[in-house]
């Protein structure tokens, strides 16, 4: 089992990319299992010397992170990163930050993160027969029912009433760390939450299963769509990011004005909540955001429209246009027919292809103008026309009579239209009467 280079056995995490992936504190106390040591000896023998080598720590910070932090190893701290690769070094593994929340430090900020102590789901317990680990999932504040059973997750042993740290010396996954009885005793155990307490589990979950390196979540996109909602919602803004998302009013300015670039967890659930949609429709891409106004119980309420920006769609189908405009002036739209063909709103365009907006908006102020003198040019074609054909008909082709001919309405103040019948009156070589627009 022991890997040729490893100095730890190689075992393999449990539930990666899963929902039900395993902590690391839990995938530590199982390699001390798997040593028959104690999980203090493996800390105090290999992991404390390492984390002494790395010289970041102080010797009593060291002692206080081993001995009370290490909830703080599965989340996004230093110390989360420096035990998942001193792990991941010694048993030869190049996965475990996957059992920690690292991938999202540029996104999340560690407020109301991780629980102190841990929690656990009986039932859960109960189903690992073989290999007892503890879920990634149940160490984050936020969670407090398990997603597959529906009950609420404990806390204290039920023997001895004590709450369990992430990692003591003593630890064995799913035993009390006081009296050692078994915390996968299903007996009175509390029904969970509503609907909304599971959706939230829900989307949390998302996060822990994706497995992406966590080097390339960037905040870049999140920053992008809360500073585009921002702009979008109606005033007063900060009333309305309370009472309709539910975040503190001025989370969504600080980030507009770069003051903060990261967000709490129990944030970024009511956003995904408030648009109906997974946290990778926040962090990985543009969303498309538009509100709907309703009236509901005799109030005006505001209603995101949510619809999914297919960004590389979007461009192949206004180069598309552009281009077909290129080959026929007549394809031109203007902004208002464009975006009921496209299906996005002209700011969307703007925003996210400003260049090839401008260059929509050019080009068809430019065919209207074009269309504009054609139309003009036929006018004054029409006008000599019907000049010639008074004059042949032996009617005196007066500028009030000609333009009365028109089939549409000159209100004889056109410069153009006056000068072009007039140079026509010269070509029939009329005299021109002394009232000649009689
Ligand atoms: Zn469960
Ligand atoms: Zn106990």
């Amino acid at each position: 089992m022991r890997s040729k280079h490893s100095v730890l056995y190689n075992i393999p995490p449990i539930g990666i990319g899963t929902m039900e992936v395993e902590c690391l504190t839990s995938y530590i106390a199982r390699i001390a299992y798997a040593h028959c040591v104690e999980t203090g000896t493996l800390i105090n023998e290999i992991l404390i010397p390492e984390i002494k080598g790395e010289g970041i720590y102080k010797e009593e910070s060291i002692f206080a992170i081993y001995r009370g932090g290490t909830s703080k190893f599965n989340g996004l701290s230093v110390a989360a990163d420096k035990n998942a690769n001193i792990m991941n070094r010694l048993c030869g593994r190049d996965d475990l930050e996957n059992l920690t929340i690292i991938k999202y430090k540029n996104i999340l900020n560690d407020n109301k993160l991780l629980k102190k102590n841990k929690s656990w789901c009986p039932y859960c317990l109960a189903d690992m027969k073989e290999v007892q680990y503890e879920k990634l999932i149940w160490s984050i504040m936020e969670v407090d029912i398990c997603h597959i059973h529906n009950v609420k997750l404990e806390e204290t042993c039920r023997k001895c009433g004590a709450l369990q740290n992430h990692l003591k010396f003593k630890t064995l996954n799913g035993f009390c760390q006081k009296c050692s009885h078994w915390l996968g005793n299903i007996e009175k155990v509390q029904h969970g939450g509503n609907e909304s307490n599971s959706k939230k589990v829900f989307i949390i979950g998302n996060l822990l299963k994706d497995t992406r390196n966590h080097d390339l979540i960037t905040n870049e996109y999140m920053i992008k769509n809360l500073i585009l909602l921002w702009d979008l919602i109606p005033s007063p803004k900060r009333e309305f990011v309370e009472n309709n998302i539910g975040v503190q009013g001025k989370l969504l300015s600080d980030f507009q004005r770069g003051l903060k670039d990261k967000i709490s967890l129990s944030s970024l659930i009511r956003l995904c909540t408030f648009f109906n949609c997974s946290t990778n429709d926040i962090l990985d891409r543009l969303m498309d955001i538009s509100f709907e106004l309703l009236i509901k119980n005799e109030k005006l309420v505001f209603k995101n429209t949510k619809r999914k920006l297919d960004i590389v769609k979007l461009e192949k189908e206004l180069i598309e246009y552009l281009n077909s405009c290129e080959k026929d002036e007549k394809n031109y739209l203007s902004i208002n027919e464009l975006e009921k063909k496209i299906g996005h709103v002209g700011s969307t365009i703007k925003k996210y292809f400003p260049v090839l907006y401008e260059n929509i908006k050019k080009q068809n102020t430019e065919s209207r103008e074009k269309l504009k003198k054609e139309k003009q040019k036929e006018r004054m074609e029409l006008i000599r026309q019907e000049t010639i054909k008074l004059y042949q008909s032996g009617i005196y082709p007066s500028l009030r009579r000609v333009f009365s001919k028109l089939p549409f309405v000159v209100t004889g103040f056109e410069k153009e239209y006056r000068d072009m019948w007039e140079a026509t009156i010269i070509e029939l070589g009329i005299a021109r009467r002394v009232n000649q627009y009689d």
